[in-house]
């Protein structure tokens, strides 16, 4: 059994691979995975690279040929991709701090969920203040790229992760929000562990 296979093929669709692939990855593949190892292909059993190297070497000993093997494991590399940003975003919006009135933006790339400190006007004002208009990851500038249309536009972006802040935690704009644009604040939100400035920078600078 495959869960979620529409919201997967969905995903992959996405991905712009051809539907000839992902017919292939989330039917014939997963189903082979399942029935091979007897096993619910779900957010619960495919949710890490740990998982998929489990699953593969099971599929090895079970006596699947490693071609195969190669193929199913690329479709499980998806899927676990495709569980992390399912993950992603229900942490993000489950989180208490999160009123019924947070907004989502639609970035470039994919959507983010804007939390409460993010936009509370007075926070982002004194962010800005202290860090300028710039994106902190690929130093963007709204208004340099778009002209007028682009003035004092950016996202600003909370760096602690919601799910462990106490009771009492109030925002301190200049240590925990960073101005970011709405592609690299994405990106940040990309995987269930929302990345440092610093490790996104890395990733920037390395494409
Ligand atoms: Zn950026
Ligand atoms: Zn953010």
């Amino acid at each position: 059994m495959v869960e979620r296979r529409d919201e997967f093929i969905q995903y992959l669709t996405n991905l712009r691979l051809t539907p000839r692939t992902v017919h292939s990855y989330a039917k014939s593949y997963l189903s082979g995975v399942s029935k091979t190892l007897g096993i619910t292909i779900g957010p619960s059993t495919v949710s890490s690279p740990k998982d998929v190297a489990g699953i593969k070497s099971r599929l090895l000993t079970a006596g699947t040929h490693p071609h195969t093997v190669g193929n199913w494991g690329t479709a499980l590399k998806h899927y676990s991709e495709f569980v992390n940003e399912e993950l992603s975003l229900e942490y993000y919006t489950s989180a208490d701090e999160i009123s019924e009135e947070s907004t989502f933006v639609e970035g470039a790339k994919r959507r983010v969920t804007v939390n409460a400190y993010e936009r509370d006007p007075e926070a982002r004002r004194m962010c800005i203040r202290r860090y300028g208009w710039n994106c902190a990851v690929c130093e963007m500038n709204f208004a340099e790229t778009y002209g007028e249309i682009g003035t004092d536009y950016i996202h600003v972006h909370h760096k602690k992760p919601l799910n462990m802040l106490g009771k009492g935690y109030a925002v301190d704009p200049e240590k925990d929000l960073i101005p970011v644009c709405p592609n690299c604040h994405a990106m940040l939100h990309r995987r269930q562990k929302v990345l440092s400035i610093k490790e996104l920078r890395a990733y920037y600078s390395n494409k």
